[in-house]
């Protein structure tokens, strides 16, 4: 680490929900602007060279990627998060006398984090739409939320942790009588499943550049033509005055790079990585007794997999993964010192003592079929290890049926 050499990571990537490797053909698209071509695009003398151009092919291939109808339509932000927060911000500027916001329990942070502040500081009321015990979002509940007080709807396209996938076409019609604005936290969808924007109600979408092998700190917020729009960051006039701040021009070319690539491989994620999600799945389903897939599996993302082990704890089981090389995620994180599930498996009311368990795998293009053997292989033995270890597991199984302290309140 310090002697100026980087580690070369090897072995068994399977959390490619939490970032992706970025692909070498988006780097060698990136690399020339970084010193050939470095000037600023809003220069008018030669060293901005084409990168002003370079900006505009890559704004054409996020519009292909998402089956936009006009590449103005694209935002180059900073992340995933910056997009929702414009989205959701802009929304409620641009329609001041509307103070409520309806949103899911299961979204990423970067939305639920800003609906709680909004709520606390700004007085608005959120309604958070709940789940089943499969992440299927109540559609009653959502239907009784929805009136003309409400500015704008974010459900999220895909689940980061579950795969599940929303009916956001459905709800995104369903908000259209209200003028309530749709927007959606596409980050897990986009490159993983086709987008038609050109036939959708959806207003606004949000992708990132790490979740699709571009390179982390840029992103991109789709706002329909004719939605109306107030601006996050104010200064200069980049992005046609709707996003101030000096473009991150070989993070926008990568990202367009990325958009190119995934819509080229987009065939392979519903086929190839979706045949590997499933022998992953089923392969430690059949090894390992007393577990469970969570979340919807007939409308899940094609490369995620998430697997409720009882009676164990998913920080155990990663620590063991990582041993053998593997890199995956758990449900559960460290909050206020003591292990706690994650907010989308409470969500859905998996029992204690496997959410405590819930371990996901997300693949990608990169994953082999050697790999899956291998993750098929190990699994059963790291459980089994981590079972001889709990008080709850016989030598025949659970040893009674309970569960662990504190229950949900
Ligand atoms: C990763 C992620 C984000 C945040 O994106 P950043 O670019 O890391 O800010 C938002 N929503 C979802 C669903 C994500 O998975």
């Amino acid at each position: 680490m310090t002697d100026g050499h980087i580690q070369v990571m090897t072995g068994i990537y399977m959390d490619n929900n939490a970032t992706t490797r970025v692909d070498p053909q988006v780097v060698a698209e990136m690399l020339p602007y970084f010193t050939e071509q470095f000037g600023n695009p809003s220069s008018m003398h030669s060293f901005g060279g084409d990168v002003g151009e370079k900006i505009e092919w890559a704004r054409g291939q996020i519009q292909k990627l998402l089956g936009a109808e006009h590449d103005t339509e694209i935002i180059f932000t900073s992340c995933g998060t910056e997009s929702d927060s414009t989205a959701i911000l802009s929304a409620l500027a641009a329609y001041p006398a509307r103070k409520e916001i309806i949103t899911s329990i299961v979204e990423h942070p970067a939305v639920l984090a800003l609906c709680e502040h909004l709520e606390k500081q700004g007085g608005y009321k959120i309604h958070r739409i709940g789940v089943d015990g499969k992440g299927r979002l109540d559609m009653d509940a959502y239907a009784r939320a929805l009136s003309d007080k409400v500015a704008v709807v974010s459900i999220m396209y895909a689940n980061n942790e579950t795969g599940t996938i929303f009916p956001v076409e459905a709800l995104a019609r369903m908000a259209k009588p209200h003028g309530a604005l749709f927007h959606t936290d596409a980050v897990q969808a986009v490159g993983k499943i086709p987008l038609d924007m050109k036939n959708s109600a959806i207003d606004m979408l949000s992708l990132s550049g790490h979740k699709l092998h571009a390179p982390k700190g840029v992103g991109a917020l789709y706002v329909r033509r004719g939605t109306r729009f107030r601006p996050f960051l104010r200064g200069g006039h980049q992005e046609r005055g709707r996003r101030a701040g000096t473009e991150n021009t070989t993070g926008i070319i990568g990202l367009g790079k990325a958009a190119e690539l995934a819509l080229s491989h987009m065939h392979i994620e519903n086929t190839q990585v979706k045949a590997l999600r499933n022998k992953l799945e089923q392969g430690i389903l059949a090894a390992v007794p007393n577990c469970f897939v969570t979340g919807d599996p007939d409308h899940r993302l094609p490369n995620t997999c998430n697997i409720a082990f009882e009676y164990i704890e998913g920080e155990a089981i990663l620590l063991l993964l990582s041993h053998q090389g593997i890199a995956a995620s758990s449900g559960s994180a460290c909050t206020s010192g003591a292990l706690e599930p994650s907010h989308v498996m409470r969500a859905m009311n998996i029992p204690y003592t496997a959410a405590h368990g819930s371990t996901r795998f997300s693949l990608s293009r990169e994953n082999t079929q050697a790999e899956i053997d291998r993750v098929i292989e190990v699994m059963p033995k790291i459980i089994a290890q981590l079972r001889a270890l709990s008080p709850y597991w016989g030598v025949n199984g659970p040893i009674e049926e309970r569960t662990f302290a504190p229950v949900y309140a």
